[in-house]
């Protein structure tokens, strides 16, 4: 979009909060289209409410956002009249289940670095958060119902924000719309997308295999080669990453699958589902041969570093991300609890130093195959004028929803103003996540993502490996932190 390129830095919750609210509204409209680079002949007051389905992580720091940027909101959320399996309450912003936002370290961690700009763009998640924090060591953890009652507070007192309590079951044909109804998105509205997008582009849950970043596998022991060559392309007939057992090996990984914790399913979710995507300890169970016959068949593959020895069993890797970053183990999905499948992962040949990006899990999960279904600032292709945010865009856990919350927010409220917003860059913990969930990530095989340096453009010129990693993150960090100031600058509106 042409217009002028001004940087403005103003208070709107000193004006939103005394004053005409019309003239408030006015005042808002012009200062912050001026910020977005809006030609002013096209300068519109904001009629247009923005109406957002789904008061939880997303939803909430949705509102927050574009309400503090001046545009009308109105918040439906379904609880407390219908609930779910895992709320609770009543309450804006629950969380569902841990009191953690994981870690607070903005230097070191992927994670800590989204809190750093949420922080940065006046998240109200993160200032909330930030109110109610408890004595954690590195993460941050919260008082978890005074936080979610704050959350609700703040949401309702906004001018510009009501509460419209009830269920929304069908996708609406107009209006400005962000849809950010969760994992435990109702059945009704659940039905409704479907119809929308085609039953195969709406999984009701998840089966997360392992994630490993490519830079920690030892590549002495592994090799890259698909089952009988197949592929037209080098690169297809690459495009499998192999780690070979022996027969001690392989029974050995049985014995360990057989003896690891697992987790339950909670009470209200269901394993019927199952049959189509078994978790491997479930399948070593049914019989210490069925992994060998299944996903670790040794079948059309030649160990370049042993060309005379026949591997007893293969376990394949494959490419997550279009940087080739991150390689997901096949047919591992699993419900062994995180400490357990760190150390079972790591006495596959190739993986004893492995570091993970993501662990397995399955859970009750409605998300989108968002690469296919969503524009890259998070519209549905099928119908513009409805965004989705949160983890039913195939992110997982509660910063990357509302992180998602917060782009999904001010986007709306730029297309409000008459102007457009770009999503940040992929070397931020913001850019990186959308840029994956909307076109980066593989989307024959997406399954959700929490925000990991994976994810990131290398930086160039670093030592790679274990090493390497404590400058090398420092690098991204410094990075993201530097462009995230950039892309937030325009729009510059501080609370
Ligand atoms: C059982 C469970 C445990 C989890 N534990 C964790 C954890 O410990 N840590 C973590 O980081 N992540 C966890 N997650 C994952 C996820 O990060 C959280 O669910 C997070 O709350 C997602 O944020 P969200 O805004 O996308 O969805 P939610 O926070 O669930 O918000 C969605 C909102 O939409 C409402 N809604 C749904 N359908 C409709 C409708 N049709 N009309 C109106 N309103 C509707 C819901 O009532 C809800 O308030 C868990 C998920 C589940 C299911």
């Amino acid at each position: 979009m042409g217009g002028r390129s001004l940087q403005v830095s103003l208070s709107l919750t000193d004006h939103s909060r005394s004053g005409d609210p019309k003239i408030l509204l006015i005042v808002s409209t012009v200062i912050y289209s001026i910020a977005l680079c809006v030609p002013l002949p096209y300068i519109r007051v904001m009629t247009q409410t923005l109406h957002i389905v789904g008061g939880g992580m997303a939803g909430s720091e949705a509102a927050w956002q574009a309400a503090q940027l001046g545009v009308q909101v109105v918040i439906h959320e379904m609880r407390p009249s219908v609930g779910t399996f895992a709320h609770q309450t009543g309450l804006l912003g629950e969380m569902v289940c841990s009191n953690s936002f994981r870690s607070d370290d903005s230097e070191q961690n992927a994670v800590g670095l989204l809190h750093w700009e949420m922080r940065a763009a006046d998240g109200l998640i993160m200032r909330t958060a930030d109110a109610h924090r408890l004595p954690a060591g590195g993460a941050l953890a919260v008082d978890r119902e005074p936080f979610a009652q704050s959350v609700t507070d703040a949401l309702m007192a906004h001018p510009n924000i009501t509460v419209e309590y009830g269920e929304v079951t069908a996708l609406p044909d107009d209006g400005n719309w962000i849809f950010a109804t969760g994992p435990l998105t109702s059945s009704a509205l659940g039905a409704a997308i479907a119809a929308e997008t085609g039953a195969d582009a709406l999984a009701f849950f998840d089966a997360i295999a392992p994630i490993v970043y490519f830079d920690s596998i030892d590549m002495s022991k592994a090799w890259m080669q698909s089952r009988y060559d197949k592929g037209e392309t080098e690169e297809e007939r690459t495009a499998y990453l192999n780690c070979p057992m022996d027969r001690d090996q392989y029974e050995a990984f049985i014995d360990a699958l057989l003896a690891a914790d697992k987790t339950e399913f909670h009470e209200g979710e269901t394993a019927s589902y199952f049959d189509g995507c078994l978790p491997i300890e479930v399948m070593a169970e049914r019989g210490r041969e069925t992994l060998r016959f299944g996903p670790m068949k040794p079948v059309g593959l030649t160990n370049p570093h042993a060309p005379d020895i026949k591997p007893y069993a293969v376990v394949q890797l494959r490419r997550d991300n279009k940087l080739g970053t991150l390689y997901n183990i096949v047919g591992f999905q699993t419900k062994m609890k995180y400490g357990a499948q760190t150390d079972v992962f790591k006495q596959i040949p190739g993986l004893e130093e492995a570091s993970f990006a993501r662990l397995g899990g399955i859970h009750r999960n409605t998300f989108l195959n968002a690469p296919t279904l969503l524009t890259a600032d998070m519209r549905l292709k099928s119908r513009p004028h409805i965004r989705f945010a949160g983890q039913i865009t195939g992110v997982e856990g509660y910063v990357e929803s509302a992180a998602m919350g917060l782009l999904a927010g001010r986007m709306a409220a730029a297309d409000i103003m008459g102007g457009t917003l770009d999503a940040p860059p992929p070397t931020t913990a913001m850019g990186a996540l959308i840029t994956h969930i909307t076109g980066g990530a593989e989307a024959k095989t997406f399954q959700p993502m929490n925000v990991n340096f994976g994810l990131f453009p290398p930086v160039e010129g670093l030592k790679g490996g274990r090493r390497g990693r404590k400058d090398r993150y420092k690098a991204y960090t410094d990075r993201a932190k530097a462009d995230w100031q950039t892309w937030l600058a325009p729009q510059a509106v501080a609370a």
